[in-house]
């Protein structure tokens, strides 16, 4: 189902779309190299798109894409020339969009809207409007894109389905509603949400030009007057889904460690502090475990350093397979610290020990290199013996200690004897 049909008949072209897409497109693709062959291959296969050039030596005047479009298929166009009467008419037919053929950038181009859209299918957009013959059209145009699409009368409606449905990913919001109007809604959202958590469109006939200015000042990401145009609404909608996705990524990618891809030191604090203060609050467990590889300096000598970063890349792998769920990070160099929420000291004993036991036994490999290596972890349980997660911290480092100053390749309890 997530095939792409290429429809191209240049060699020249087809050999630079391959290029690109095996470097960049997120889905398998074919090609079609004229009318004929796509007939076939769309008889035979389920595509759930087609980039199809405009003119082919079997279908010169855009045939292949009213067939494509006949099969419900969603069509982009390739075009190497476009006039407004061309532009009207591809898109008023229902096709999703055209890409000029000019250079590799405009193939680029399009492989980045088609990973879009691909994402976008995982994607819900609300379309609140009073309007029904609007609200229809509206979500018309976002459907085009393969969001999936749901439909408020007014803002209280839209509050609510935005409260019960955790999937909505983009709000497009009229001006003029009945009993809460979009700015009011943006408003009462952005209690909750900020720009860069949930993106939201404003929309509005009116010909009041502060409604413009006071839907992007309450929190609006971007606003459009109606009638819009086709092109103008979905490359709108479409940058700012992606401005959103982008800031949470460059957001994922400050909070992690980029060797190991656990958080880093700095966001383990943010997540521990409240995982703290939450076990307090609810007389739940808390236990707090740094571990150190024994002896790494060693592995690092004999093996060398890229070996050490594999060791620690494995070790990370197996941290998030045994404490699956919990918060885990990279502390720092070969440490590493895991909070174990809700499980009593046996059990929690049991669990880490078992870790424990199975790096003791794994061979990690790297360029034709065997390492073999022994972790060592200090545990502090007692919430009322520490009032922050710092000095929780620091009780597991003297357990921590105290397990090296023993022999190594063991676990220690803060103040077990
Ligand atoms: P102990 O059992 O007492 O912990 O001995 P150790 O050798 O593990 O401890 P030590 O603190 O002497 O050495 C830690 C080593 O970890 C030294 C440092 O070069 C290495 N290290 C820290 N960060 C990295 C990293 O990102 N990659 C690699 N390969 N090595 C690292
Ligand atoms: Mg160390
Ligand atoms: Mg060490």
């Amino acid at each position: 189902m997530d095939k792409l049909l290429i429809i191209e008949d240049s060699f020249l072209i087809r050999k630079v779309i391959k290029h690109i897409a095996t470097e960049r497109l997120d889905c398998e693709f074919e090609f079609a190299e004229n009318f004929a062959q796509a007939k076939e291959m769309l008889g035979h296969n389920d595509y759930f798109l087609a980039l199809c050039d405009l003119h082919l030596p079997d279908a010169p005047n855009g045939e292949v894409i009213e067939y494509a479009l006949s099969k419900g298929l969603p069509t982009i166009v390739l075009t190497a020339t476009i006039n407004e009467e061309l532009r009207d008419r591809i898109l008023t037919n229902g096709v999703l969009d055209y890409i000029y053929k000019e250079n590799r950038d405009s193939y680029i181009t399009a492989i980045n809207l088609i990973n879009q859209l691909i994402r976008n299918r995982k994607i819900t957009v609300l379309v609140a409007d009073d309007s029904r013959a609007i609200r229809s059209y509206t979500a018309t145009q976002v459907k085009k894109l393969l969001y999936n699409v749901v439909e408020a009368e007014d803002g209280e409606q839209a509050l609510q389905i935005i409260e019960s449905n955790e999937n909505i990913g983009l709000l497009i919001t009229d001006y003029n509603m009945p009993k809460l109007n979009g700015i009011e809604l943006i408003r009462r959202i952005r209690q909750k949400y900020s720009r860069e958590d949930f993106p939201i469109i404003g929309l509005s006939s009116t010909s009041d030009p502060t409604v413009s200015a006071r839907f992007i000042k309450h929190g609006a990401n971007d606003f459009l007057m109606t009638p819009f145009i086709q092109e103008e609404f979905q490359w709108r909608v479409l940058t700012v889904v992606d401005q959103v996705m982008m800031i949470a990524k460059i957001q994922d990618a400050a909070n992690r460690d980029y060797l190991t891809n656990l958080y880093n030191r700095r966001h383990f604090f943010s997540k521990a502090t409240a995982a703290y203060q939450q076990a307090m609050a609810d007389n739940l467990r808390l236990n707090v475990c740094l571990l150190d590889i024994d002896l790494f300096k060693n592995i690092n000598d004999t093996f060398g350093h890229d070996v050490g970063d594999c060791v620690l890349i494995e070790l990370a792998k197996k941290i998030n397979h045994w404490l699956k769920g919990m918060t885990v990070a990279r502390y720092g160099g070969e440490e590493f610290v895991m909070l174990i929420p809700d499980l009593d000291r046996q059990r929690a004993s049991e669990l880490l020990e078992a870790f424990r036991q199975d790096i003791e036994q794994s061979t990690f490999n790297k360029a034709g290199k065997q390492v073999k290596c022994t972790v060592s972890i200090g545990v502090a349980d007692e919430l009322t013996e520490a009032t922050t997660i710092e000095e929780m911290i620091n009780n597991a480092d003297v357990a921590l200690y105290e397990a090296k100053k023993r022999g190594r390749n063991q676990i220690k309890w803060y103040r077990q004897s």
